[in-house]
Parts: structure tokens; C-alpha cells; sequence
């Protein structure tokens, strides 16, 4: 399925701040973790579901689901026959805060596996992740030797974690998308109800079961609190995974990994199906909902890729546009045929092309795509390349004269 090398590639390194939280004390192993964080209390299933629901806990894989909702919507019948996964496939290239979390902190996802799957009854509970990360885990479950949790590998393709996905994955099947009309909740993993959780929302839900709703809150805006892992990557001095206060001004962000954002041309949030947030934007922006909103991007998974101001941002857009068109399961229209065509027609544009239709074209393809596949790739790849022709407009003209602000040695 994949031809080409991802556009990006992150190095895990960890970075700390003051109101960190889940990387505040990695503990070497779980009688450090319980030192740390203290017992793990026992909540049945509308305790925690009130909990999450005052705590505002939204879920940290991409989607920014109110994770109580989803708890909610296992059916209380079903205790007993559900199934709990926690979630750490990173198929994102520009993401490694799972992996780095899984690494770090690994009693505290496996607290959090713990606490769903006790509210809910469930009979299963699996950790699905990538290999490297899979490795911590396995060293911390020899230390819970009462825990029994199916370890699965996800392969490192990006939609091997989209839920159904997962599901399937875990069924000893492929690991791509299935029909998006079944709710898993409903029915998953052998026809069971299944709640799938990324790992940093439950590590997420183990402290808040531990210190309360209005704890949670003190960090963040009220509309968005708590803390979140970053993965910052591309032209900052320090990439790496970092976690920090929801709401946490962009401009901030990257000066406090050595970066000046006066030479960013831009910066593309919420991971490859996220947007783009122009450079001079950045001091008026936050990582929240609400701030972001604007520019039709969230916080997602917590992606800041930093394109410097020496880059051209279509040439950017287009690769990362040829890679994700690429990474479809193509058993969808829209990703055998509306993908490779937007992207080829955006690469077109980055080149330069004097063809006055490019830009409409780009956008009639990315309207045509979206909401036509069975899972949310072919939309949030529409989203990506229409914000790139919002972001980079002044490119856009540009490019059509055979032009390009980039410098010589970036150009295409
Ligand atoms: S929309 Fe694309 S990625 Fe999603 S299931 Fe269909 S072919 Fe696969």
C-alpha cells in the first residue's frame, strides 16, 4: 500500500513543562508509578461517566470526541461481553507522543485500560500499538501479573488506526477501515460492543479518576481543559514530544523550542488531515478548539509541523497530499480515483503550472471526495489540501505566474 517515505519523521524526544502532568515523573516501574500517583480507585460505570462528563475530557486521538459520550454509548446491558481497547497506533508520521507515552508511562495507560474496562464489565481488554511501543507495555504487564491484556501490533500504515480499523486488526484481519454506519460501540470485536480509547485519553482518565473533575480543570480553557502531548517536528530548533496546556498560544509553543515564529511561513496542526495556520497568525492563535476553529483545524492528535519561511507550502501540501493518497486501503471511489487525481493536480500547482483552472479544480476535487469514502481519510485529506489554497493564497497567484517566494535552494 505504501510507495513512498513519509514527508515527515519525528524523534521522540521529550520535552517537559511545568504543568505536565502525564510525562510530569516517568516512573521506571509500578512501584514508582503507585509512589507517584497513588492507588487506582474503582468507579463504576455512571460514576466515571459523570466524572468524565464534569471533567470536559476530550478524547486525544484525532477526532476530540467528549470521551464520556463514547462510554455512554456502550450499552449498561452489555456488561459483561464488551470489549476495551486502548488505542496507541500512530500511523500519523509527524506524531510519536503514544509511543513516547507508552515508553514513559506505560501503568498509567494500563491504569486507564483498567478503569474503562472495570466500568463497563468487560471481558477483554487489548493494547494495540506499534512495535516499539508494544515493548514497554510487555515489561510492565510482567509486574501485573493479575492483568490479563491482549497485545496486538498495528502495522505502520495511517489509517491502521482509525477504530474500525482497529477492530478488524484485531480480529486477525487487515488493518483497514470498515463500513462507518456500525457504530463499534455497538458492535465490534465479535460482534461485541467495543470501546476503543487512545492511550493518552485514557492515561487522560486515570489521573482524573484519581484527583477529580475540578482538578482536571485547573489546566486549560474551560472549553478545552487539560493538558495534551505534542509532537513538534519540521523547522524547530527542538522537535520533539512535549506535553502542555491546552490553550497554549502557538507563538509561545514554538518559541519555547528555540524557534522565532517570524521564520515560520506556516505551521499545519492537527497532524496530515489536519490545517494550515499562517505564520503571522500565530501569536493570536492557541492549541484549542475554539482558536483553531477559524482556520478549520483542531488539536487533533496534537501535531505542529513548522514549515520555515524558506519553504514553499504548496510543494509541502502536495507531498504530504501524493503520501496520504497513497496510504488509502482503495476499496473506496474516492480514494482509488479523487485522491491520486487532487494530489497530481496540486503537484501541478506546486510546480508551478500556468494553468488557470488548477486552483478551482483542486477545490471542485476535494469537495467531490469527502463524505463519499468508508471512513473519514478522503475527508480529512480534502480538509488538509482546501486549507493549504486558504493558507497559501499568495502562493497560489504566485505559483500560476511561475513564480515562487521560496527560496532557490527549496524550490521544486
Ligand atoms: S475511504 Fe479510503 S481509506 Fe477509508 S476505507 Fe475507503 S478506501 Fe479505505
Amino acid at each position: 500500500m505504501t510507495t513512498s517515505t513519509a514527508p515527515v519523521g519525528v524523534t521522540p524526544v521529550r520535552g517537559r513543562s511545568p504543568t505536565a502532568r502525564l510525562l510530569a515523573a516517568p516512573a521506571a516501574d509500578l512501584a514508582a508509578h503507585v509512589t507517584t500517583h497513588g492507588p487506582l480507585p474503582v468507579l463504576g460505570g455512571p460514576q466515571l461517566v459523570a466524572l468524565l462528563e464534569a471533567s470536559g475530557l476530550a478524547g486525544r486521538g484525532g477526532a476530540g470526541f467528549p470521551t464520556w459520550r463514547k462510554l455512554a454509548d456502550v450499552p449498561a446491558t452489555a456488561t459483561g461481553s464488551t470489549v476495551v481497547v486502548a488505542n496507541g497506533a500512530e500511523g500519523e508520521p509527524a506524531s510519536s507522543k503514544d509511543a513516547v507515552l507508552l515508553a514513559d508511562a506505560p501503568h498509567l495507560v494500563l491504569d486507564g485500560l483498567v478503569l474503562a474496562g472495570t466500568a463497563l464489565g468487560a471481558r477483554e481488554l487489548h493494547l494495540y500499538a506499534g512495535a516499539h511501543a508494544l515493548h514497554a507495555v510487555r515489561t510492565a504487564l510482567t509486574e501485573r501479573p493479575g492483568l490479563r491484556v491482549t497485545l496486538t501490533e498495528a502495522p505502520d500504515t495511517f489509517i491502521s488506526g482509525e477504530e474500525s480499523a482497529v477492530v478488524r486488526a484485531l480480529a486477525g484481519g487487515p488493518a483497514v477501515p470498515h463500513d462507518r454506519t456500525t457504530r463499534i460501540t455497538r458492535r465490534g470485536l465479535g460482534g461485541a460492543p467495543t470501546l476503543v480509547q487512545n492511550v493518552e485519553t485514557l492515561a487522560h482518565l486515570a489521573l482524573a479518576a484519581r484527583h477529580g473533575a475540578a482538578w482536571f480543570r485547573t489546566v486549560g480553557p474551560t472549553d478545552d481543559p487539560g493538558t495534551r502531548l505534542v509532537t513538534l517536528s519540521g523547522d524547530v530548533a527542538h522537535p520533539g514530544v512535549l506535553e502542555v496546556a491546552s490553550g497554549t498560544n502557538l507563538a509561545a509553543l514554538l518559541r519555547d523550542a528555540g524557534t522565532d515564529p517570524t521564520t515560520v511561513r506556516a505551521v499545519l496542526v492537527g497532524g496530515y488531515h489536519g490545517a494550515w495556520v499562517p505564520g503571522p497568525e500565530l501569536s493570536r492563535t492557541e492549541l484549542s478548539v475554539a482558536s483553531l476553529h477559524r482556520f478549520g483545524a483542531t488539536p487533533g492528535a496534537g501535531v505542529v509541523h513548522v514549515l520555515g519561511v524558506h519553504r514553499c507550502g504548496l510543494t509541502a501540501a502536495a507531498e504530504i497530499a501524493t503520501w496520504l493518497g497513497e496510504q488509502s486501503a482503495r476499496q473506496c471511489g474516492p480514494c482509488v480515483n479523487g485522491l491520486p487525481t487532487m494530489a497530481a493536480t496540486l503537484t501541478r500547482l506546486a510546480r508551478r503550472s500556468p494553468d488557470p483552472e488548477l486552483p478551482r479544480e483542486i477545490t471542485r476535487l476535494a469537495a467531490l471526495v469527502t463524505g463519499r469514502g468508508s471512513c473519514r481519510h478522503p475527508d480529512g485529506t480534502a480538509r488538509m489540501v482546501a486549507s493549504t489554497l486558504r493558507a497559501f493564497g499568495h502562493d497560489v497567484s504566485l505559483h500560476r505566474q511561475g513564480r515562487c517566494e521560496a527560496t532557490p535552494g527549496q524550490r521544486r
